[in-house]
């Protein structure tokens, strides 16, 4: 099963290497996600399954990557790709209402 491979929405194709580095990758980080919780700073305790890359998408070098629990991994690519779920939009409100 080449799960990262099938029916992705992304457009940077990944190196020859991406399994040798994506296995140094699982490594140095102790099969552990690196996720940080914003909310409460501990990091996410879920077994990683998945590499991540932290800048470009494009960016493969090893230092540029980071495990993460497939959970995580969904979070972040679902986020970056067109469709994005947490969009705010900030309106503002009562622009007329500036007292003189
Ligand atoms: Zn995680």
């Amino acid at each position: 099963m080449m799960a990262w491979k099938s029916k992705s929405s992304r457009t940077t194709p990944l190196p020859p290497d991406w399994y040798r580095r994506r296995a140094i990758v699982l490594k140095r980080d102790g099969h552990r996600c690196m996720h940080i919780r914003e909310d409460t700073g501990q990091r996410c305790t879920e077994r990683a399954t998945d590499v991540d890359h932290i800048g470009e998408p494009d960016d493969h070098r090893i230092h540029m990557l980071q495990s993460l629990c497939s959970w995580h991994h969904r979070q972040k690519t679902g986020s970056q790709g067109g469709r994005q779920v947490r969009k705010k939009r900030v309106r503002p409100s009562h622009p007329g209402l500036i007292p003189e």
